[in-house]
């Protein structure tokens, strides 16, 4: 995600580039799917599951007492008394009616890791698969989950936890089209009002308002501490002008020592402490600050001045200002080399390009600025409401 953000960074200039970062972008929560570390440990489970489970389908066919349907594994043998099905009477012959349906090894998978959900489905694996299926076939938004149940299978877990239980249901509901400034995006029904309002003040200013790109609710895991990327998940957060108006965290691979190393070189290059501020006009004059000031010039010369700093503290070993000053600029050079590439990103771009009039507008209209939370800055990022059905 580092990679592609970061790519991201580096093709603004064109918007034709532009685009396919866009397409990028919104192709990430899919791709956090099945490649990311959920996928990942998703995977390997499936992969333990897909022995295990078949062995518990095999136990299962062979304890039946009376006869089974030709199990489509042909190495698996049932036991059939002899004599065949119609000798066998006593203990009765199954009712096919209410013989649940063999458990699918993912969906076990599933329901094995995620003992919180379970409680939701009568603590039966049987009825969440049933469930789970009812709910796939009745829903209209199957495209937000590339048309396979399986995808949405691995999302019901989170959404159970914040109170959707049915998350199909829940979408077609909840989510349609949000009009923003010519724009469109799909987010909760609940803030459209909210967005229009905006939207009006926003033209009836009058003045260029500079927004391009509108994006809102996407299905994704939700992760516990990162509230930013909560709300989208259920349509109540927008992101307007994302390619220019960042996400650190989600820049930095949520890495919360690059993130330090980040705000450190924004403060020695702009003299503003954008982690602890939170009006839009000190940010916004910190941006173009960054954009005229960092350069590989720059970065050239706090490497000069490090090894000048060294010098000195080296001359007179027993002065603790010299070394201080020393081990403050080599500070300063690791964190520029530590988070190098985004650095340049922003400082092509900036990292607040919103205008004010926009920023102030969703504001009035009851929308939380990203910009103005403290440690996870979120330029592009507005929201309204809570986390829940
Ligand atoms: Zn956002």
């Amino acid at each position: 995600m580092l990679t592609i953000e970061s790519m991201d960074r580096r093709v603004q200039k064109s918007t034709r580039a532009q685009e396919s970062g866009e397409a990028k972008r919104r192709a990430i929560p899919s791709a956090r799917l099945v490649q990311g570390a959920e996928g990942s440990l998703g995977d390997h489970l499936f992969d333990l599951q897909r022995k295990a489970g078949n062995a518990a389908v095999t136990a299962m066919l062979l304890q039946r007492a009376g006869p089974a349907p030709a199990p489509a594994d042909a190495g698996v043998t049932p036991t059939v008394a002899p004599g065949g099905p119609a000798t066998t009477t006593a203990g009765g012959t199954p009712d096919a009616a209410t013989t649940p349906t063999p458990v699918d090894p993912d969906v076990q998978t599933l329901w094995d890791a995620n003992t919180a959900m379970q409680a939701s489905f009568g603590n039966d694996v049987h009825k969440f698969q049933k469930d789970t299926q009812d709910q796939w076939t009745a829903t209209s938004s199957k495209a937000w989950f590339s048309n396979d149940i399986k995808n949405y299978r691995q999302y019901v877990p989170t959404y159970v936890s914040v109170g959707i239980t049915n998350l199909g249901n829940w979408i077609d509901a909840n989510i349609s089209t949000a009009h923003f400034l010519g724009l469109k995006a799909q987010t909760n029904k609940d803030i459209q009002a909210s967005l229009t309002t905006a939207s009006t003040a926003i033209l009836a200013a009058g003045a260029d308002h500079g927004v391009t790109t509108f994006e809102g609710f996407n299905v994704r895991m939700i992760r516990g501490s990162t509230t930013s990327l909560i709300l989208h998940a259920v349509g109540r957060a927008v992101d307007i002008n994302s390619s220019t108006n960042p996400q650190f965290r989600e820049d930095l691979g949520h890495d919360s020592a690059k993130l330090a190393s980040l705000f450190r070189v924004i403060q020695t290059v702009t003299g503003t402490d954008v982690k602890s501020t939170s009006d839009y006009a000190s940010q916004q004059t910190a941006s173009e600050t960054f954009k005229t000031t960092f350069s590989a010039a720059w970065v050239a010369t706090q490497k000069t001045e490090l090894e000048t700093r060294k010098k000195a503290a080296a001359a007179a070993p027993t002065d603790a200002g010299a070394k201080q000053k020393f081990q403050d600029q080599q500070q300063l050079v690791n964190d520029v080399a530590a988070v190098r590439s985004t650095l340049d990103g922003y400082a092509s771009t900036g990292f607040l390009t919103l205008k004010k009039v926009v920023v102030d507008q969703l504001v009035a209209a009851g929308f939380t600025w990203g910009g103005s939370w403290n440690d996870a800055k979120d330029y592009m990022h507005f929201e309204k409401g809570a986390v829940g059905p």
